[in-house]
């Protein structure tokens, strides 16, 4: 699902880089990233993504070189393969629960809004326990409801590949557990990889692999 080679990304504004030499995701497989805060686990997962372009060295998504692609092409590609939740998850503000959670949708020419889709949306939201708030906008909910709504953005569109960016942040233990369930269950279903950073070591066991970041990291004077 993701082949990872030789890669090195640079901050123009900051010293910080990331080199990573070699790193693999195959099909289905769920995949933990741990490491401190400041070690580059977002950064890589937006180089995965192709928000960013490395400086070198090749990112293969789901046979796709990422950094061959446009921009535009990049965004669409993005959109219809990979479900991502953001740590900051990256909700629009002007759009409801129910249109954010469907927004991929309207920018993915390829993605079609039917009833299923419509569907999908609703059992999700509920399965989240947000069922109830989908006619609310982002800023009427809470942190952990917001978190939830970018869960379900992600998983709607039951992407081949699931990147997750401490995605169980702002939960209770409980709900940590149940979100985590839901999301290996649409996982299953789909077919889709799973490649998570979490600061739960309790939830790590959950997974077949753990990736320690503080690896990647390279002096902030290298
Ligand atoms: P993590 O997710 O592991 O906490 P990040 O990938 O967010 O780490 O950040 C890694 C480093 O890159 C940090 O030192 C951070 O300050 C820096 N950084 C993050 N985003 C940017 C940016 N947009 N521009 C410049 N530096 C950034
Ligand atoms: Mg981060």
């Amino acid at each position: 699902m993701i082949t990872v080679e030789n890669l090195s990304f640079r901050y123009s504004a900051t010293s910080f880089g990331l080199r990573v030499p070699a790193f693999h995701l195959q099909d289905r497989e769920r995949v933990a990233i741990v490491g401190p805060s400041g070690s580059g686990k977002t950064t890589l997962l937006n180089l995965i993504a192709g928000i960013l372009t490395p400086e070198a060295g090749r990112i293969d998504v789901a046979g796709t070189d990422v950094a061959t692609l446009s921009e535009v092409e990049r965004r669409r590609f993005r959109a219809s393969t990979i479900g991502f939740v953001f740590q900051d998850f990256a909700l629009l503000d002007y759009l409801s629960a129910r249109q954010n959670i469907l927004y991929p949708y309207r920018i993915t020419p390829a993605l079609t809004l039917n009833a299923a889709a419509r569907e999908r949306a609703e059992a999700l939201a509920a399965a989240c326990g947000i069922g109830d708030k989908l006619d609310r906008h982002p800023t009427a909910l809470s942190q952990g409801e917001q978190q939830r709504v970018a869960i379900c953005r992600a998983l709607v569109t039951q992407p081949k590949l699931i990147l997750s960016d401490e995605a169980t942040g702002n939960l209770d233990p409980e709900s940590k557990a149940r979100i985590l369930d839901l999301l290996f269950e649409q996982a299953s279903e789909a077919g889709a990889a799973v490649l998570a950073v979490t600061h739960d070591h309790e939830l790590l066991p959950r997974f077949e692999r753990v990736l320690d970041f503080a690896q990647f990291r390279q002096g902030a004077d290298a």
